[in-house]
């Protein structure tokens, strides 16, 4: 399969709805508040932005309600063109310990963070239907450890069964990390040394 630009694909999009004035809603599924600042420095000029916390894979609530204060304080002290919102959805592990059962052992990027992937993404178009948005996209894309053309795939599949429309986004280009890195330095932000799941943090180096 070739692959696709996905940046340049985003770029088009920006442009097209740029020259029409328009500022389309896009829900941007966030994983936690260092992958989710340069994707809402980047994006907040072209879009009217919510922010999605939907991870029901991080594996105790401490850390999820770090995850969740780090994201908010990180909007409220972000400066922005145009407003970025907050919306928190459930915390419900079970809906991940269902999927991620007889994948215990996969690597990190196997099939267990696919099936993660796509419990999320799929949860993230369904919000954006429900509530009018005209794009959902993830800020997982960001991580040197996904693929953004997987998640693209899998964006696109979820989008499509629900009826809205995936963004194609590849938040690594124009040095999308290495942004957030400085984000997260400048903001303080806590940075976790795992993914999320139980499977992730024993297997952290
Ligand atoms: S490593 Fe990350 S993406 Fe993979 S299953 Fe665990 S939390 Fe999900």
């Amino acid at each position: 399969m070739n692959k696709r630009n996905l940046q340049k694909e985003l770029e088009t999009i920006i442009s097209d709805n740029s020259k029409k004035g328009i500022f389309p809603k896009l829900l941007l599924h966030a994983c936690c508040a260092p992958c989710s600042s340069y994707c809402m420095e980047y994006l907040n000029r072209y879009f009217d932005i919510t922010i999605y916390f939907y991870n029901p894979n991080i594996d105790n609530k401490n850390e999820y309600l770090t995850r969740v204060e780090e994201e908010k304080r990180l909007i409220s002290e972000m400066d922005f063109v145009r407003k970025v919102s907050f919306l928190e959805g459930e915390y419900d592990p079970e809906n991940f310990h269902k999927l991620s059962k007889g994948m215990e052992l996969e690597p990190e990027g196997g099939k267990r963070c696919l099936s993660c992937y796509e419990m999320r993404l799929l949860k993230s178009a369904q919000e954006a239907k429900e509530r009018g948005f005209d794009y959902f996209a993830t800020t997982l894309s960001i991580s040197p450890m996904k693929s953004s053309q997987v998640l693209c795939e899998i964006g696109e599949k979820v989008g499509k069964i629900v009826g809205v429309e995936y963004l194609p986004s590849d938040f690594k280009k124009k040095n999308g990390y290495k942004r957030s890195v400085e984000l997260s330095n400048e903001h303080n932000l806590y940075r976790q040394d795992y993914c999320g799941c139980s499977y992730s943090r024993r297997s952290r180096v």
